[in-house]
């Protein structure tokens, strides 16, 4: 669509939310936070990564994650760059033996499954799919070292339980949860997980480029097995090395020290309020909201059609094609001021798509629906 296909609608800017950003990662970065970066912008940023200032916050993050996750003792924190998709090449070298299962419901778990499946030292991976707007369920299976989980399907706003498969335990394989966007606000028991892995750009309110993964003792036990088998592996993925770089308080090589900054400025605000039973409780008004309103709405409905699988992080809200094309809604809220609602583009959906992180005030998420209400009426 080029702009002059968009109709000129001003929403009046008593109805317009105070911060417009609601996209599902990047995500908002609260105000607060860069203003605190500007704040060490001659004293920090361009400093060494090697040195006490920085390592210093890598340490910090590191504690920040263990507290708000409520790590139990044994558990680490690793990091690396490269962002998620670059850690689903770490597990590929690094946690899998031989052979893996994979939940696939949405763009981003199928992907994790996909790698694993081109990759040429691995037995080919079981994928089970489910529709989008759904999530599958785990199938215990002799012979499977690593169940692969994703806490929150970002591409269909589907959210899943975390559980260990029946009868199988971490001696036997190990639980990998892809938690992007749900690490941090939504609640789960770490002794059901192994590696719980994310990026800081969508619930951490930072900026992208990091992977981070939270690990059992199960998991660093496996991290030594690999590597002790003599197993290739390039070294910006190993594990063995962001391990030991971690533990240092240090990465393999350069990271964006902004990131690091927001992410750390954003754990010490969430843990600061109460850490992750706020965070979720946060989430979960602003959720409410939206599937209220959907749900009460005539030209809206929520897309997952199971309450219980709806994401309180990403809100997937369908909308009747007969009233309103949500493109042009999208561009119409863009021209606005009101960004990133768009729906995930390979779902092929007339649907908007609202970040609802716990850095979006829920009285924004509120004015996010009366906003698409007043665009709505104005469009017919
Ligand atoms: C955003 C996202 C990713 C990709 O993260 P990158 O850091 O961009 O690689 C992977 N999985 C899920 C569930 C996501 O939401």
């Amino acid at each position: 669509m080029t702009t002059t296909d968009v109709p000129d609608i001003r929403i009046p800017s008593d109805l317009r939310p105070a911060d417009g950003r609601f996209g599902s990662g990047p995500s908002k970065v609260r105000p607060e936070a860069v203003a605190a970066l500007a704040a060490v912008g001659g004293t920090w940023m361009g400093t060494s990564h090697r040195q006490a200032p920085v390592k210093a916050v890598v340490a910090s993050v590191r504690r920040g994650v263990a507290e708000l996750l409520g790590l139990p003792e044994g558990y680490e924190v690793v990091l690396g760059n490269g962002g998620t998709t670059a850690f689903w090449d770490v597990a590929t070298f690094g946690l899998i033996v031989a052979r893996s299962q994979h939940l696939a419901f949405g763009e981003f778990s199928a992907k994790f499954a996909a790698a694993v499946a081109a990759a040429p030292h691995l037995e080919p991976p079981r994928v089970i799919e489910s529709p989008p707007g759904t999530h599958p369920g785990t199938s215990p299976e002799a012979g499977t070292d690593l169940y692969a989980l994703t806490h929150n399907e970002t591409s269909t706003g589907v959210a899943m339980p975390l559980r260990r498969p029946e009868g199988v335990g971490p001696d036997e394989a190990l639980v990998a949860v892809d938690a992007t966007s749900g690490a941090g606000a939504i609640e789960f028991d770490p002794a059901e997980v192994d590696v719980y892995y994310f990026a800081p750009q969508k619930v951490l309110a930072g900026d992208g480029g990091l992977w981070l993964a939270a690990c059992s003792p199960a998991a660093v036990e496996r991290v030594g097995q690999l590597a002790a088998s003599g197993r290739w592996c390039p070294p910006s993925l190993d594990l063995v090395i962001a391990l030991d770089n971690s533990r240092a308080n240090q990465t393999y090589n350069t990271p964006a020290l902004a990131t690091l900054f927001l992410l750390d400025q954003q754990l010490a605000w969430l843990n600061g309020n109460g850490g992750l039973g706020w965070a979720a409780s946060r989430s979960r008004a602003s959720a409410g909201t939206v599937y209220g309103w959907a749900e009460a709405s005539e030209y809206a409905t929520p897309f997952v059609a199971e309450p219980a699988k709806r994401s309180p992080v990403v809100a997937t809200i369908d909308l009747d094609g007969a009233v309103v094309d949500a493109g042009i809604l999208s561009a119409v809220l863009r021209g606005n001021g009101i960004v990133d609602t768009e729906a995930y583009r390979k779902l092929g959906r007339n649907q908007v798509r609202v970040g609802m992180f716990p850095a979006v005030d829920p009285d924004d998420v509120a004015a996010l629906c009366a906003c698409i209400d007043h665009v709505v009426a104005a469009l017919s």
